[in-house]
């Protein structure tokens, strides 16, 4: 029953390339299906056909879609249903989904958006009105698949750790109202208080560009405007304001418009707003689409959280809460192309810590390398960069300082450690640990110096504070650097 074949070679040829995303058309009827087909692949999208829910399923299991659209009225099964059956199923329930339908039927429309569909548009579709949805609907999509792909390098590494406490509390959604005037907001706010319940408050356009601005993390999850504010279009630029700037940009966005103005519509959408809505619409409508952005976004928020967690993760040392190597090394090579000085760079290294393990016990040997951590943290500025780069090996480097500061620091340093024995638990006699220090810090006019050369100057130091009857620090002279 495949039709084709023309259509499909000339736009194979035109889109050669740059197939901007796959999607399954469903109806019954198959005119519907071509003229869908020949308005999206103009637009470069991939089309494939299914005829009934059935294949529909299985068609989205198999191919993996990049969105949906479906036909409400089909003899089989409706599109609810095979909706609400996409959304149940792990494997399809991220793929977006738009409703079609014929008829403006109102308990349809709150069903399909009840079943989890994105969006719904009235045949005969409209080529401007579709064609944004679907790239907004994408764009969403695109959105998300980064972010899984984030915390599946991150897991792959070994470091997918669950962003904590996410899941244990999910807090009530912040939705701010940004109308003309205070009479269409209070009406919106009616609308949805008694539905949604969480934080709805109706803020003037000044207050959403502050949130913007804010970083106090009391961010506005979904932000309902309307086009026209004070003056026509202003709720368009508001939303590229909030879309631009970095406190709001996270946040999901509903634009009210006048009824018929899917110019507009389309606008909103390419500017970014997550969903558009028609005044006069129900307050169930709006309130089942406010519902929808904040479990989208907070989905989106639990998967930036977990990638970062999982970041963090990956360049700190878990017994110490220190960075590791692998945030030291490009730290110091950042450290390095900053003008002025150099940094000075210091390795500090236990002394006999193998007889405390042999003596204490290893867990002790955790305990004081704890310790240790905590009282070089207190000797160092912001800035400094204090990591755990071997079992008992410190690296320390000091932005910008001249040499007496430098080694009056590593003196510290050393001193921190030696100077107080480690309490490491009830009934147990504090132990006495010292420590050596190398220290390396470049003359200004060395210009070649990388991260590996200071750390292997600080090295020899440390060997000749070592073989000098530890416990204290050496110096790599100035011009050896
Ligand atoms: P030196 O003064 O020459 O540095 O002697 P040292 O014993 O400190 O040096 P060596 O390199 O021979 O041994 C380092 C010891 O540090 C070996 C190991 O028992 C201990 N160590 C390394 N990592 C850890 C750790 O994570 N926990 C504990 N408890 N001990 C560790
Ligand atoms: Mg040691
Ligand atoms: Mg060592």
């Amino acid at each position: 029953m495949r039709l084709p074949s023309v259509i499909d070679a000339v736009l194979a040829d035109e889109c050669e390339g740059a197939m901007a995303g796959r999607i399954l058309v469903v109806d019954d009827v198959a005119t519907n299906r071509i003229v869908m087909k020949v308005k999206l692949a103009a637009a470069c999208y991939a089309v494939d056909q299914a005829e009934n829910g059935a294949e529909a399923l299985r068609a989205a299991r198999e191919t993996k879609p990049d969105l949906i659209l479906l036909d409400i009225m089909m003899p089989d099964m409706s599109g609810v249903d095979v909706c609400r059956a996409l959304k149940a199923d792990p494997n399809t329930v991220n793929i977006p989904v738009v409703l079609i339908t014929a008829l403006s039927d109102h308990d349809a429309k709150m069903d399909g958006l009840e079943a989890g569909a994105d969006d719904f548009l009235t045949k005969p579709v409209e080529e401007v009105t579709l064609l944004a949805r679907v790239r907004s609907l994408l764009r969403a999509r695109d959105t998300v698949r980064e972010w899984e792909d984030g915390a599946d390098t991150v897991a792959a590494f070994g470091f997918a750790e669950q962003a904590t406490g996410f899941n244990a509390r999910v807090a009530p959604g912040k939705i701010a109202l940004v109308a003309p005037g205070p009479r269409g907001a209070i009406l919106w706010k009616a609308a949805i208080d008694d539905r949604l319940g969480g934080d709805v408050r109706i803020i003037p356009r000044e207050a959403a560009l502050s949130d913007a601005s804010s970083d106090t993390g009391e961010a506005t999850d979904v932000f309902v405007i309307s086009v026209d504010l004070a003056q026509r279009n202003e709720g368009l630029r508001l939303l590229s304001d909030l879309r631009s700037r970095a406190g709001t940009r996270h946040a999901a966005t509903v634009m009210i418009l006048p009824e018929g103005d899917t110019e507009r519509a389309a606008i909103a959408l390419d500017l970014g707003a997550s969903d558009v809505l028609h005044d006069p619409f129900d307050a169930k409508e709006l309130a089942i689409r406010i519902s929808a952005q904040l479990d989208r976004k907070r989905q989106s928020d639990r998967m930036r959280a977990g990638v970062r967690a999982g970041l963090e993760a990956a360049v700190t040392d878990p017994l110490t809460g220190l960075h590791n190597r692998r945030y030291a090394i490009p730290q110091l090579e950042r450290m390095l192309t900053r003008p002025g000085p150099g940094p000075a760079v210091m390795m500090l290294d236990l002394d006999h810590f193998k007889g405390i393990n042999d003596t204490h016990g290893h867990l002790a040997g955790d305990e004081i390398l704890k310790q240790v951590s905590q009282r070089l943290r207190e000797q160092l500025r912001r800035g400094d960069l204090l990591a755990r780069i071997g079992g008992e090996e410190f690296l320390i480097a000091l932005s910008p300082i001249n040499h007496v500061d430098a080694l009056d620091c590593a003196e510290r340093l050393c001193r921190s450690v030696g100077e107080k024995p480690f309490k490491i638990g009830a009934g147990t006699k504090p132990v006495s640990v010292t420590a050596s220090v190398g220290l390396a810090h470049p003359s200004k006019d060395s210009d070649f110096v990388t991260p590996e050369i200071l750390i292997h100057e600080a090295d020899m130091a440390l060997y000749r504070a070592k073989s000098h009857g530890r416990n204290q620090v050496s110096m790599v002279s100035e011009t050896a650097a």
